[in-house]
């Protein structure tokens, strides 16, 4: 027996240790609580794949174009983020950088890490747990889903003054923020965390 508390609503369960491939739900809120094991790694894992190949490639495909007066320009992720590298704008660039880009890269990196190994059949890796914690704490950090908002809305205002185009990598980014919500619901935390406790 395991004491869960709901994700959603707090609500304490004692959860007995169940057989692979059952799951259990929230009494109160029908949340997922436990999922089949195996299925939750592979899904995680796959999720986590995903973002890292899709986030790098926004970094280094054009992120827009823009077109006025026939002068055209097309720029990167990381084009944007440079611009701005300038005088009082440097923290804030770097901070914007660092939460649309470098978190979620580190975010999946750690859960990649810690899952990478018990999917294989394999004991975790050394501080896997810690990874797995990390990985979990840098959550709410991870802002990428805000910036396509934010970049989305910027350009319909401008959309007036000259020709924007969305580049393959804004379209990257957008899969990325939608992969990155599915990955939070379906990472069951509370079973990774047991496969976990194997850690010498
Ligand atoms: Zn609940």
């Amino acid at each position: 027996m395991t004491l869960l508390a709901c994700p959603s609503c707090d609500m304490l369960h004692d959860v007995p240790d169940l057989p692979q491939g059952r799951r259990a739900y929230c009494l109160r809120c029908n949340h997922m609580l436990v999922s089949g094991r195996h299925t939750s790694l592979d899904r995680t894992l796959a999720t986590g794949f995903a973002i890292a190949i899709l986030i790098v490639f926004a970094l280094f495909f054009p992120f827009l174009s823009i077109e006025e007066l026939g002068f055209s320009n097309t720029t990167t992720l990381l084009g944007v983020a440079a611009a701005f590298l300038d005088g009082w704008l440097i923290p804030l660039t770097l901070a914007v950088t660092a939460s649309i880009v470098a978190i979620p890269l580190i975010r999946v990196a750690l859960l990649i890490y810690a899952l990478f190994p018990i999917w294989r059949g394999r004991p975790p890796a050394p501080h896997a747990a810690r990874a797995f914690r990390w990985s979990e704490a840098l959550r709410p950090w991870s802002m990428a889903e805000i910036f396509v908002l934010g970049a989305a809305v910027a350009l319909v205002k401008v959309a007036d003054l000259a020709t924007i185009g969305f580049g393959p990598a804004f379209w990257a980014f957008c899969a990325a923020v939608f992969i990155i919500a599915f990955e939070r619901q379906i990472t069951d935390a509370a079973s990774i965390w047991s496969m976990l406790d194997n850690e010498p």
